[in-house]
């Protein structure tokens, strides 16, 4: 299930990357964001591309926080915007109700 495969992680210079732009196999030269355990970058024809444990099985947590790093990246790759918005450029336009115009 795509829900539970790793899509997102770190490589070695602590760059996230996800399973798109990395290389295939051993080469991604990714880490669990985890148990910090070598990943592998599984890039076949039949099942969705993922990263998976080269080794270690047992990591439970993996998934979520590739999760938790695209997160904390996320506010950075938006557009910037201002918490105010400039008021000055509301316009007052007259609602039309059943009796006229208030
Ligand atoms: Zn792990």
């Amino acid at each position: 299930m795509i829900g539970e495969k790793i899509q997102y992680a770190p490589n070695r210079n602590g760059k996230l990357i996800s399973i798109n732009e990395a290389k295939r196999g051993l080469a991604c030269n990714c880490i669990c964001p985890a148990c910090k355990s070598v990943l592998i970058a599984r890039k076949g024809d039949v099942r969705i591309p993922h990263f998976a444990h080269y080794k270690n099985n047992s990591c439970a947590t993996g998934y979520q926080t590739s999760l938790h790093l695209l997160a904390k990246e996320l506010p950075a790759s938006l557009p910037a915007f201002s918490a105010s918005p400039d008021i000055t450029s509301l316009i007052w336009l007259p609602m039309p109700f059943a009796d006229g115009i208030i």
